[in-house]
């Protein structure tokens, strides 16, 4: 097994034109660890997300992934850390981005084929086992619009398997999905934390951040205002702010 994984967000500070995103960030989370990253729409969740992965360069502070650091600041960082932290940890969105011309199976190669040069059959061979692994294993010749949106992003959840990951950031990914889809998708997500994928899930799900994260993080105004245990956040939050976010969620 390789070394733990650990993320290190130090004063991360991120604006978009006048308007503060990311406002001195903190937040550490330890190897293995599920942490459900919630709060009001516009709070700097998705940015959040967007920095760990190098998809968004940041004003100031740092990033650590494992062995990998990324620093805000004019200079953007090294193309080679943003890869090698592209593959310790993939992401998925809410609109899933699989590539429409491809059918299931295609999708998920395609990484390993383009990115790491694995032989198209070894890449089917490991693409029908993700299909399975994620329940699929009969729709792997289908195309993105033959599926529903559950299963979609459970092709998406296996793309992002593909590339052997440490751990996903998961933004929103069971947002656009009608009630009854969520909980497949949920479901997957609790088996691959079970397998001791580190978990960073921007959700609206509070019953699931309850039942399955280690941690809950709150996200207001660009600064953590919440961190801790579920039972904790949830019922002893520290501020009034997190009380008037749980009240309108749960309303
Ligand atoms: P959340 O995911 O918590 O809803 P976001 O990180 O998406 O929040 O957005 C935080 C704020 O940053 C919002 O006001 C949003 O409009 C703004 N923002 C996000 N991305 C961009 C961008 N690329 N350009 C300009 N403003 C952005
Ligand atoms: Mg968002």
């Amino acid at each position: 097994m390789s070394e733990p994984l650990q993320v290190a967000i130090r004063k991360v500070a991120k604006r978009f034109g006048t308007r503060q995103v990311l406002d001195g960030v903190e937040l550490t989370i330890q190897p293995g660890e599920t942490v459900a990253l919630i709060g009001p729409s516009g709070g700097g969740k998705s940015t959040l997300l967007r920095c760990i992965n190098g998809l968004t360069h940041f004003d100031a502070g740092e990033i650590r992934v494992g062995p990998h650091l990324l620093c805000g600041g004019p200079q953007l960082p090294p193309r080679e850390t943003v890869i090698q932290i592209r593959r310790l940890f993939g992401m998925i969105f809410q609109d899933f981005q699989l590539f429409p011309h491809l059918t299931a199976a295609g999708n998920i190669m395609e990484a390993p084929v383009h990115v790491l040069g694995v032989p198209a059959v070894d890449a089917r061979r490991r693409a029908m086992e993700l299909l399975a692994r994620v329940g699929l294993a009969d729709r792997a010749d289908a195309y993105p619009r033959e599926l529903s949106g559950g299963q979609k992003q459970r092709v998406a959840i296996a793309r992002a398997l593909a590339m052997e990951p440490r751990g996903l950031l998961c933004d929103e990914i069971t947002s656009a999905l009608d009630p009854e889809l969520k909980h497949e998708v949920l479901a997957v997500l609790e088996e691959l934390k079970a397998e001791g994928l580190a978990l960073i899930v921007v959700t609206h799900e509070l019953g699931f951040a309850r039942r399955s994260a280690d941690r809950i993080v709150v996200l207001d105004g660009g600064r953590v205002i919440e961190d801790g245990p579920p039972e904790q956040v949830f019922e002893q939050p520290q501020t009034e702010r997190a009380r008037r976010f749980f009240r309108q969620v749960l309303a």
